[in-house]
């Protein structure tokens, strides 16, 4: 398989969108359940009536005397009991704002946070429940300016950068074993070590830097491998601002943002350009946005360089493998289940983001990242639907699950 066979596998929500096939029955179904009360009261459509299940309004298909338009939350459709026209959420957009098909499932998923899901037909979730809850309050996203990302690190008191540059080497455990594991050729690891500017410690032990794409360092993560890649138990991981903690200025504080963050930048996007022909084209533009000197200018320029795919997983390790076996996305990681939290996805709200969950034996961890999608969704005034990957929940084995696979294992494992 070449490498956009692979992507329409493993993202085929995205592959169908580059097809104009934007929208697959899966997430059809989702925006057919936006709760059809609420579309009524975004449209301006007035409803009358005591049921709480059922309400009327006057039909606006016939020149109507009395409200004969019925809406039914249960079904979530809506019928008019004298000229008899009528249909669901998408239908009803359609034919009140005159907007086509598209037009209207794009409007319900940017009005309503609507998360999208990558792949097939899930095992019938709660999601419909969930959903409900999420659109109780209405979030004005106009409130928010178009560069909500850079509110995250505006007051930020960044470690120095000289630090990344120092500690930047191949020696670590982590970076033989990928290699010796067989997960990345020897060049290939050098590639991706160098740009998510992987370090080492005197112990042999990983750092993983939190560097946004203002290249400003948050922190790094130290994380002990073993020889077959998994994780050395015997070591806690630990932080490199902890260890600093004397050192530090008094208003350093804590603020995490996505390992790999820093990739989003345009002097990082010229070394992707050196690597690819494919992206030739953006060379001078890219240099002349190298050579803007203030953070402001480059966030500007930043986002006239367009969007890119953003792929966010669970751990580093499988973001730095990734990297390299499917270059179309950038890969970010938010370093653990607990980790992801909707503000790490603000500074990506120009980007097509997608995010793959690792899985259990309960889902838990999927509906809890499908969660996060929904409130980041309320929070910033994203350009593109989030979208969270289901192909785990759905072709994981049970045994699999029990041991929590992720991306790289399932992707090796069925290799
Ligand atoms: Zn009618």
């Amino acid at each position: 398989m070449n490498n956009s066979e692979i992507n329409s596998v493993l993202f085929p929500a995205i592959a169908a969108e580059l097809k104009n096939m934007k929208y697959d029955d899966l997430n059809l179904k989702r925006i057919r359940e936006v709760p059809i009360f609420d579309v009524c009261s975004k449209l301006g459509i007035s409803l009358y009536g005591i049921g709480k299940l059922t309400k009327r309004t006057k039909c606006w298909y016939h020149d109507d005397k009395h409200p004969s338009m019925h809406v039914n939350k249960k079904k979530n459709i809506y019928k008019c009991f004298v000229c008899g026209k009528g249909g669901d959420v998408i239908r009803l957009v359609q034919d009140y704002d005159n907007k086509t098909f598209i037009e209207a499932c794009d409007w319900l998923v940017s009005e309503f946070h609507v998360v999208l899901i990558e792949d097939k037909q899930p095992s019938a979730g709660n999601s419909s429940k969930s959903y409900s809850k999420m659109n109780n309050s209405g979030t004005n996203s106009d409130q928010f300016p178009s560069a909500a990302g850079s509110k995250t690190t505006s007051s930020l008191c960044p470690l120095p950068s000289d630090l990344v540059t120092k500690c930047f080497s191949l020696n670590s455990e982590f970076c033989r074993a990928v290699v010796s594991a067989g997960y990345l050729s020897d060049t290939q690891l050098r590639h991706a070590a160098s740009r998510y500017r992987l370090g080492c410690t005197k112990e042999g032990g990983v750092i993983f830097w939190e560097i946004d794409a203002q290249q400003q360092v948050h922190t790094g993560k130290i994380m002990y491998y073993q020889p077959d890649c998994h994780r050395d138990k015997e070591h806690h991981p630990t932080w490199i601002h902890s260890l600093m903690k004397d050192k530090l200025p008094d208003n350093y504080e804590l603020q995490h943002c996505l390992f790999g963050l820093h990739l989003l930048c345009p002097a990082e996007r010229k070394e992707i350009t050196e690597m690819s022909p494919s992206e030739n084209a953006t060379r001078s533009q890219i240099s002349a946005i190298s050579a803007l000197s203030s953070t402001e200018d480059r966030s500007v320029a930043l986002q006239s360089a367009g969007p890119k795919k953003v792929a966010i997983v669970e751990s580093e390790k499988t973001a730095v493998i990734l990297s390299e076996l499917f270059p179309d996305f950038l890969w970010l990681s938010c370093g653990g289940l607990q980790m992801f939290k909707p503000e790490l996805l603000a500074p990506l709200v120009n980007h097509k983001v997608v995010v793959f969950p690792d899985t259990d034996e309960t889902g838990e961890a999927y509906k809890q990242w499908l969660t996060v999608l929904q409130q980041a969704a309320k929070l910033y005034p994203f350009r593109y639907p989030l979208r969270i990957s289901n192909l785990l929940e759905l072709h994981a084995t049970p045994e699999q699950k029990s041991q929590k696979i992720d991306l790289v294992d399932f992707i090796f494992e069925h290799g």
